[in-house]
This record gives structure tokens, C-alpha cells and sequence, in this order.
């Protein structure tokens, strides 16, 4: 069995306005305990799977997100890198899988990325979000346009080949132009990998909650409207498929060849398993993750104890409603026929609802979201969920 493995790295410079993750900025002694902690958890994971005679699983696909991954030591990194590795065994070369370090443009200098690539990583996921300064600064981001371009060069020049650059649609001060602006200079970039997020307003974000509460600090008051944004995301849509881009998941394209791997498998619902505060893993039908609390989490790894807070069995009707809200990410859709056959379902009255409405559509026995519909896709996936 082929699994994915996600490494969870919550440590930031900064926090920036719009984000909603459980991240934390900790002094840069924190690290290195919490690196070994990492060490250890897979170390353990790996044994309890042979002692629990489980079947023999070979990572193909490692993923470091965060947070800020590229903040620790590359020492630290290969540390990390060697214990999946030792612990669960690479299926195949280093090239033949695909190793991910998201990084900030900020942090990369020619020393790391060299660093990174002879650990073994060969793909780098760059925080990019916007190249109009302004913007930027609103956002609370430390790196300027100017060190994205340094950024990529440099990781070309150590010999990366596979790129992932990431935008917002939708942060405080950005108008058409400037969005129009930052779409051009990514493709001129040429990144392999595209993601563009639209912002997402909640109270987990400082942003967030300064717009629910009709404030203006953090510039919320300059935030687009929900139209400005969702067309910001169709106008990218034509520019990246008209600079040769696969659109093949409702936030991601990529060059030919290059979609993500890794991320693929969580659409698909395939098994990975997540080492870190606040990691998820799902893996034999079970679903998990670890304590958020970077600091407890290296208290309970230290103490040999269990670091998992939630875990759940993932029912035969939770199994369905996944499948469909993950698998219709994908552009591609779901094979109608194959999911009622697996969970004895019959979902031909719910579809063509939505088709009436023109939320869905039917092509060769797939179901998939409609095109002009995916920049509202969530409320149409609880649409189809309800
Ligand atoms: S957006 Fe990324 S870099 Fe900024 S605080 Fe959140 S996790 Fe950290």
C-alpha cells in the first residue's frame, strides 16, 4: 500500500492578517525540540503499525505545510525526512516521489534551497499570495514583490523543478488591475504548480473578525466585494488555462505532469498519515489528529504519551458525504455509477435538482461541479449534501 505523509510545522515570523490557521510566531528555540518530537512520533507510528501487524505501507508522497516549514533548519528537515524514510521506507528513489516544502519567499536563500534538494525535497510550494506590494503589507506578509522573483531564481538555480506558487483573490487594497497584474507576473514566473484561494472571511482571522464587526483596521474596509472576488477567480481561470495550465481541482492547476500528488490523494480519499501539532491522518477508515498546542504536543511526545485528541470510524454515510464533497473538487468530477453501487445509494433525484438549477451537470457517467458555478462551489456542495 502507497500512503501520503504530512509533516504539520504551526511556527510563523508573523501572523498574517487573513489567516485562519492554528499557527503561532515562538522564539526560534522552540524548534529543534519540536523537530525531534516529530522524530519520535513517526519513529513510534512506524513501530506500532509492525507490532500491530498492519499492512506494510511505503510513503510516496511527503508534504511539509504549516505554518512556515522552510523556518527550521534543513538539518532539522532531512532529520524529519530520515525518520519517515527509516520508519516506513520510500517507495522507490527520491525522484520517483515527490517531496514538498512550503516556504515563504523570505526565508530562501541559495545555501537552503541547496540544502533542501540534497535532503531529498524536489518540490517547493512558495506563499506568494499577491505581487502588488500594497497589498502585501495589508496582509501583514513580510516579503516584498521583488523577493518572490529572487525566490524562484534561486530555487532554479539550486536545480528545482517543480514549483508551486500560491495567490489570494480578494485581499484588502486589491483592485482588477492589480489582480490582473499579479496573475501575468505568475505566469511569466512559470511556476509547474498554481493554487489561488479566495479569502475567506471568518472570526479565526484578525482580518476576519475586524470585517464581521465592520471595523477598518487591517485595512478591512478595502476588502472587494464577494462578486469582485469571485470574478477575479473566473478571470483567472481563462488567463491560466490560456498560459497552458490544467485547472483540475477547484483551487489548483498545473503544467501537464504536475499536478500535486499529494494533495490528490486527499480528494481521493487515500491514506496519509500526519506527524505534527494538529496534524490529520486518515488511514484503514479512520480518521484522526493530533493536539493543536505546539507546546503540549512536545510535552506528550516527550512524556511517551498519546498525542491524538480526536479519532473517529468514519461511517458508511460520513464515507459518502466525503466522497462526494471531495471527490467534486476535482473538475473531473465522480463516477456516479461506481459511488451508488459502493454505498447502495441512489442519487439520481438529488442530481437532477441541482441540474434544474444548474449547480451540477452529467457528462459520461461523471458528476461534476458546473464550471460557471465554481467560484460558489461550497454553497453548492452543501447543496448537494443536504
Ligand atoms: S498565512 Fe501562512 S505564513 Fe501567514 S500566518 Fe498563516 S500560516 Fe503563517
Amino acid at each position: 500500500m502507497k500512503i501520503g505523509a504530512y509533516i504539520q510545522v504551526p511556527f510563523c515570523q508573523t501572523k498574517c492578517t487573513y489567516c485562519n490557521f492554528y499557527t503561532g510566531v515562538v522564539s526560534r528555540d522552540r524548534y529543534a525540540p519540536y523537530a525531534d518530537a516529530v522524530c519520535r512520533e513517526i519513529t513510534e507510528a512506524a513501530v506500532a503499525r509492525k507490532v500491530a501487524g498492519e499492512e506494510t505501507a511505503e510513503i510516496d508522497t511527503v508534504y511539509f505545510g504549516g505554518g512556515t516549514p522552510s523556518l527550521l533548519e534543513p538539518a532539522a528537515l532531512k532529520k524529519i525526512l530520515d525518520a519517515l524514510r527509516h520508519g516506513f521506507g520510500f517507495a522507490g528513489s527520491d525522484g520517483a516521489m515527490e517531496i514538498t516544502l512550503e516556504a515563504d519567499p523570505e526565508t530562501i536563500t541559495h545555501d537552503k534551497a541547496e540544502a533542501w534538494l540534497a535532503a531529498g525535497f524536489n518540490r517547493v510550494s512558495l506563499g506568494v499570495q499577491s505581487f502588488s506590494d500594497s497589498e502585501l503589507k495589508a496582509a501583514g506578509r513580510i516579503h516584498r514583490r521583488s523577493d518572490i522573483f529572487s525566490a524562484a531564481k534561486t530555487l532554479r538555480a539550486a536545480g528545482f523543478r517543480n514549483i508551486s506558487m500560491d495567490l489570494i483573490a480578494g485581499l484588502a487594497h486589491q483592485t482588477r488591475a492589480t489582480w490582473e497584474e499579479s496573475v501575468a507576473r505568475l505566469a511569466g514566473v512559470r511556476p509547474e504548480h498554481v493554487s489561488i484561494y479566495m479569502l475567506e472571511i471568518d472570526e479565526g482571522s484578525h482580518l476576519g473578525k475586524e470585517s464581521l464587526s465592520g471595523g477598518s483596521r487591517y485595512s478591512a474596509a478595502a476588502i472587494p466585494s464577494d462578486d469582485a472576488i469571485a470574478d477575479a477567480y473566473d478571470w483567472a481561470r481563462t488567463a491560466l488555462a490560456e498560459a497552458g495550465y490544467e485547472h483540475y481541482e477547484i483551487s489548483n492547476w498545473g503544467l501537464p505532469g504536475f499536478r500535486s500528488r499529494h494533495n490528490l490523494k486527499y480528494w481521493r480519499r487515500e491514506p496519509y498519515l500526519g506527524f505534527g501539532a494538529g496534524a490529520h491522518s486518515f488511514a484503514g477508515g479512520r480518521r484522526w489528529a493530533n493536539v493543536h498546542d505546539s507546546a503540549r504536543y512536545v510535552r506528550d511526545i516527550e512524556k511517551g504519551g498519546s498525542t491524538r485528541e480526536q479519532e473517529q470510524v468514519v461511517t458508511q454515510e460520513e464515507a459518502l458525504e466525503e466522497e462526494l464533497f471531495l471527490g467534486l473538487r476535482q473538475l473531473e468530477g465522480v463516477d456516479l455509477a461506481q459511488i451508488e453501487n459502493a454505498y447502495h445509494v441512489d442519487l439520481s433525484e438529488r442530481v437532477a435538482t441541482l441540474r434544474e438549477q444548474g449547480l451540477v451537470e452529467v457528462a459520461g457517467g461523471r458528476l461534476r461541479l458546473a464550471p460557471d458555478r465554481l467560484s460558489v462551489s461550497n454553497g453548492v456542495l452543501v447543496e448537494l449534501l443536504g
